[in-house]
């Protein structure tokens, strides 16, 4: 039983919930989702995703709620999390907005809405490292990564990274939990932690169930 948390103070949790879900799945694992929406509930979680929404909000949420020091002790201990879009805004080290008490989990320094103000939303194929076949990338007023310091790059939009892996977190400027395919919390959650075999598209829950 892998004991998933979701961090549920704002943001699309049942979509990450649904996803880690299947991506266990595929893996021949249940996954138990914890909602955390409090403290005291992280530790005993083996993964956590931290989601979209609005940064701001979550980070003073996580801060006042006494859970963004117990995210920072599960990275510690070597234990995984994916972080999309605004969670990866929250992981990142500097969001040059003062409102974002970053965790510095990642360490890139990301531009908050700047693919928004070019483009609100859009959905693009994305090749990935790790994955045979292109990622439906789904961007909805995504942070773009604008310095990415000592993190391995996973995948890049336009020459800038959009998903990255710094140690056992990886995070990405999409919502990979809006599509139906869990690839890539597949590859945060087990490929990741157990090896590095690529993650065919065919693999993915559409064919496999
Ligand atoms: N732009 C949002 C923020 O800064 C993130 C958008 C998203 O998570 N879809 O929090």
């Amino acid at each position: 039983m892998l004991r998933a948390g979701v961090i549920a103070v704002q943001g699309d949790v049942s979509e990450h919930a649904a996803a880690v879900e299947r991506a266990a799945r595929l893996h021949g694992e249940e996954a138990e989702v914890v909602e955390i929406r409090q403290s005291g509930l992280v530790p005993d979680c083996d993964v956590l995703l931290l989601p979209g929404g609005e940064s701001t909000t979550i980070s003073r949420l996580l801060r006042s709620e006494g859970i963004a020091a117990e995210i920072k002790a599960h990275v510690a201990a070597g234990k995984p999390v994916l972080a999309t879009c605004a969670g990866l805004i929250v992981a990142s080290t500097d969001a040059k907005d003062d409102r974002v008490e970053t965790l510095d989990l990642v360490d890139v320094t990301v531009d908050r809405n700047a693919f928004g103000r070019q483009k609100d939303s859009f959905e693009a194929p994305l090749d990935v490292d790790g994955l045979d076949e292109p990622f439906p990338a789904v961007f909805i007023r995504a942070p773009l990564i604008d310095d990415a310091g000592d993190v391995e790059v996973l995948a890049r939009w336009d020459d800038d990274p959009v998903a990255v892996r710094d140690g056992p977190v990886v995070g990405t400027s999409f919502h990979p939990e809006l599509t139906d395919d869990v690839r890539l919390h597949r590859l945060a959650f087990f490929e990741g932690v157990e090896g590095n075999s690529k993650l065919s598209a065919e693999e993915s829950p559409v064919d496999a169930e």
